[in-house]
């Protein structure tokens, strides 16, 4: 991940470069709603003080398409820094688990996969939700281009190649496996920078009766719950059902299903044909397109509206924290994921009003956070420092955090729990 790398690589000048066009309808229709930075890469931990004062930061702004409605970043890294040495491994959380098991079941299910059938992953990470396919007798094949993750999959029996995933190397990858009954991407669109090109190529894979199915965080909510948390610079777009179904017409795709999800703080699930054998998107999809129009999700006010709620969110947690310094109470976070850096550095919290945060990530401890430089202790250092208040800045986890056994006997001896979002809420 980004704490192997030297953050002087991300200065390089080829690492960052600025889209002039929207990813799904190529016009040059941009309005910038939001501006988060500038920042560092939210996964670029630092391993020592000396490199506090070299880090590389890019703008992190975010633009709505006023032609298509597509929410994006223009400000697009290098994705080999980003995703070839990646540390987000999904199979930690019994939250995902769980997620994934159903995936799967709903997966076979919907499309009577057997037989033969080939299930593709892309960007597959430790084979997780693979291991959930292959758990039903389905064969499987996955595409992950972190090289370590992928070698990880790979020594758990998942078969998984190390490729970026593309028109290109989709091609190569039908030659070699065969077409696929269901090319999957959980979480990984809205990572890619050629939406067009991903999609032509899990297109181009499909067998006959086969879907292509896409699961993305889901803008209704990010915009309802201001998860502006959710926005760095891997996460480069930011999907309606309406921005869906215009960019699956844009590459030959039509959407047949939208499931909504609750992972993720909140996620939709696209299943979608090719257009030679489905011709129109499915009534049910039109109609979630309707409703969001109706909920002015599609043009540029509610998205302005959604800035200033942002500004004001930033005001009341520093206020809040603010307060809690003046009162002599102590502050550590809990966590350290990449949407908690977003949130750190965005209201400029800094080991001033937040001491420390705590991971159980061995990769993590003993680096600082980026940009805000706060230390990544061990989990277990809060058994025994007696902070008074946590923020919890992997806050999508909230209920499970506060449910272990270490977290209930911290709450009963009057530790309190402060949730950030959507207005921050002591506990
Ligand atoms: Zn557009």
């Amino acid at each position: 991940m980004r704490n192997t790398i030297d953050p002087q690589a991300a200065s390089h000048p080829g690492s960052h470069r600025v889209r002039t066009q929207c990813r799904a309808c190529d016009q040059a229709r941009l309005a910038r709603f939001l501006e988060l930075g500038p920042q560092p890469l939210a996964n670029a931990f630092l391993r020592s003080p000396e490199e506090f004062g070299i880090e590389a930061r890019y703008p992190l702004d975010v633009y709505l398409c006023t032609h298509c409605g597509l929410v994006q970043l223009v400000d697009v890294i290098d994705p080999e820094l980003l995703f070839r040495d990646y540390v987000y491994v999904t199979g930690t959380s019994s939250t995902i688990a769980e997620h994934n098991r159903r995936y799967a079941e709903t997966v076979v299910d919907f499309l009577r996969i057997g037989g033969d059938d080939l299930v593709v992953e892309v960007a597959s990470n430790d084979g997780s939700l693979l291991a959930c396919f292959g758990a039903l007798g389905v064969r499987t094949l996955g595409v992950e281009p972190a090289r370590n993750i992928a070698a990880l999959a790979r020594g758990k029996g998942i078969e998984t190649i190390d490729e970026f995933f593309s028109e290109a190397s989709s091609r190569r990858i039908r030659s070699r496996f065969g077409p696929a009954r269901a090319v999957i991407g959980n979480n990984v669109l809205a990572h890619v920078d050629d939406t067009q090109d991903f999609l032509r190529g899990a297109r181009q894979l499909l067998a006959p009766g086969g879907l292509v199915v896409i699961e993305v965080p889901s803008l209704s909510e990010f915009v309802d719950r201001l998860e502006y948390d959710t926005v760095y610079h891997e996460h480069l777009c930011y999907f309606s059902v309406t921005a869906l179904m215009r960019l699956a017409e844009s590459v030959g795709l039509s959407v047949v299903r939208i499931d909504r999800q609750p992972v993720h703080g909140g996620s939709i699930r696209m299943y979608a044909a090719d257009r030679d054998s489905v011709t129109e998107h499915s009534p049910s999809v039109r109609a979630l397109a309707d409703r969001e129009a109706a909920e002015g999700l599609t043009t540029l006010p509610r998205f302005l509206g959604f800035a200033t709620e942002v500004a004001a969110q930033r005001e009341e947690l520093i206020r809040l924290l603010r307060h809690l310094k003046a009162t002599g109470k102590r502050v550590a976070a809990y966590g350290a994921p990449a949407k908690g850096n977003t949130l750190l550095n965005y209201c400029g919290i800094t080991p001033e009003l937040v001491e420390y945060t705590v991971d159980r990530n061995a990769l993590k401890i003993g680096t600082w956070t980026p940009g805000s430089h706060l230390p990544v202790r061990p989990y277990e250092t809060l058994a025994t420092d007696a902070v008074d208040y946590l923020l919890i800045l992997a806050w999508n986890f909230a209920e499970e955090i506060m449910a272990q056994p270490q977290e209930r006997a911290f709450h009963e001896r009057g530790g309190r729990f402060i949730l950030p979002l959507p207005m921050p809420k002591v506990v």
